[in-house]
């Protein structure tokens, strides 16, 4: 039960992502939420941490998508700033963002990781679309207002998963 909501890995942060852990995987791109997994809702400019990531990641030739529910122009205006590619109105849980992010990589989906902060729709979507997934911890502890019905279900079947798999556990590297 809940098995499409489960994460191939949980990590406390993206930024813990390195080109190395990524190439011992085979993961040559990397997919990512935009709202609390990349960036904190509540403070939309980022942190220095996070463009030292996004550099590491160009450095080693590693194409960063952002694929969010969010309209266009609010991605556009999120992240015009980090220079990265993305795709908008993703429908998350369904398949359709993750789809068209393969599409643009041209990659076999098993070089391919989704990272997110949520579930209920990125790990969904990315058991949907048969890709690799990392659950990371919301970058900031309150959600937006449409978020919460899902927080509430969320801890609901993270108890199942983890009661049913011990090795479910946030950690600082992949596994
Ligand atoms: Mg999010």
């Amino acid at each position: 039960m809940f098995l499409n909501f489960k994460p191939t890995w949980m990590l406390e942060a993206i930024y813990q992502l390195t080109p190395e852990v990524l190439a011992k995987n085979n993961i040559k791109a990397v997919l990512t939420d935009l709202d609390n997994t990349l960036i904190a809702w509540n403070n939309p400019d980022g942190t220095a941490e996070l463009l030292a990531w996004i550099d590491s990641m160009k450095s080693a030739g590693i194409p960063v998508i952002v694929v969010s529910n969010n309209k266009a122009e609010r991605v556009e205006r999120a992240i015009s700033h980090l220079n990265l590619d993305y795709v908008s109105r993703a429908l998350k849980p369904l398949t359709k963002g993750m789809d068209e992010a393969v599409e643009k990589l041209q990659l076999p989906k098993e070089n391919i990781v989704m990272v997110g902060d949520q579930i209920m729709t990125d790990i969904r979507a990315s058991n949907g679309a048969g890709i690799r997934s990392i659950l990371v911890k919301p970058i900031v502890e309150s959600d937006a207002w449409n978020t919460k019905p899902n927080r509430a279900m969320e801890k609901i079947i993270m108890k199942q998963l983890k009661k049913k798999d011990p090795e479910m556990k946030w950690r600082g590297k992949l596994k």
